[in-house]
């Protein structure tokens, strides 16, 4: 086979955002420390990643693992998680390892703070994303959480609406609904809680993935800011593909010669963009 000789660059902004970083170092410390780990979910939504860690002795449980364990040290990833997680630690004797990232905590808290104050409050996120249900855990399952303007609507509303956002949302679609529902007449107390390690990372995007005839966007198929990132990218560059291994890539996607971007996710770990380098640089 003739080779393409592509020209292949890496987005340096791309790869772990601060807040998997430091969940994801903290777990490593742990692991060469005790040779094992529990982690009450995915550490990061992406697979290579967590099978790398898997090999070093992690140990994904779920809640219902959880309810089963005693006496033993357990990771809370960067998503965070309810009120009803550290209750149940306490009563098993676990010690609970705290990666939540400070801007969900933080996002944690003022939701919190606005349930105290009786607010009516509406969270625009994923249904049961773990992120989300650590929300939703502030108001003791109270607050309101929907996906799109369409579902907000088919929910009877209250005149003053306090709105906040998942992390990873689309800083664009979230002051979209804020107008549509001020346009019909609701006050909106509005808290873009939309982390800036994702909405800063969209301008960065368009600008990278528009210098490239064929962009190759790398993500776990659960991690919603690829979700996001990657329709950013396919928006300024139609030609852009999504892969989550070495073994997603298509030769038939480039044509000799030409130019290939590689950027992902914020859970997307930069060895695995390296791994795609080399193979796309082998076609
Ligand atoms: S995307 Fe933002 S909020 Fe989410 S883990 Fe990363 S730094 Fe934290």
């Amino acid at each position: 086979m003739v080779p393409l000789s592509l020209s292949v660059r890496i987005d340096p902004n791309s790869g772990f955002c601060f807040g998997v970083i430091y969940a994801i170092q903290m777990a490593e410390d742990l692991l060469d420390e005790q040779g094992y780990l529990y982690c009450l979910g995915d550490i990061v939504h992406n697979d290579e990643e967590v099978q790398r860690l898997q090999r070093r002795g992690l140990r994904i449980i779920n809640y219902e693992q959880l309810a089963e364990l005693r006496d033993e040290a357990v990771l809370i990833r960067a998503h965070g998680e309810p009120p009803s997680t550290y209750k149940l630690a306490l009563e098993n004797n676990l010690t609970l390892i705290d990666a939540s990232c400070p801007v969900v905590l933080k996002l944690q808290n003022r939701i919190k703070t606005s349930f105290d104050k009786r607010e009516q409050i509406f969270i625009y996120g994923k249904h049961g994303h773990a992120e989300v249900l650590g929300l939703l855990g502030q108001t003791s399952g109270q607050a309101v959480v929907f996906e799109s303007l369409d579902e907000l609507l088919t929910h009877e509303l209250p005149a003053d609406l306090t709105l906040y956002s998942q992390t990873t949302k689309s800083t664009d679609s979230f002051y979209r609904i804020k107008g549509e529902l001020e346009g019909r007449g609701y006050r909106i107390n509005a808290n873009d809680t939309i982390c800036r390690q994702v909405s800063n990372r969209d301008k960065d995007l368009r600008r990278f993935a528009a210098q490239f005839d064929q962009v190759v966007f790398v993500s776990g198929t659960k991690s919603s800011n690829g979700k996001v990132l990657y329709q950013v990218c396919k928006d300024t560059n139609p030609a852009t593909h999504f892969i989550s291994n070495i073994g997603d890539i298509d030769r038939a996607w480039f044509e000799p010669g030409q130019s290939v971007g590689i950027c992902g996710a914020t859970s997307t770990p930069m060895w695995l963009m390296e791994q795609v380098r080399e193979a796309l640089v082998a076609l």
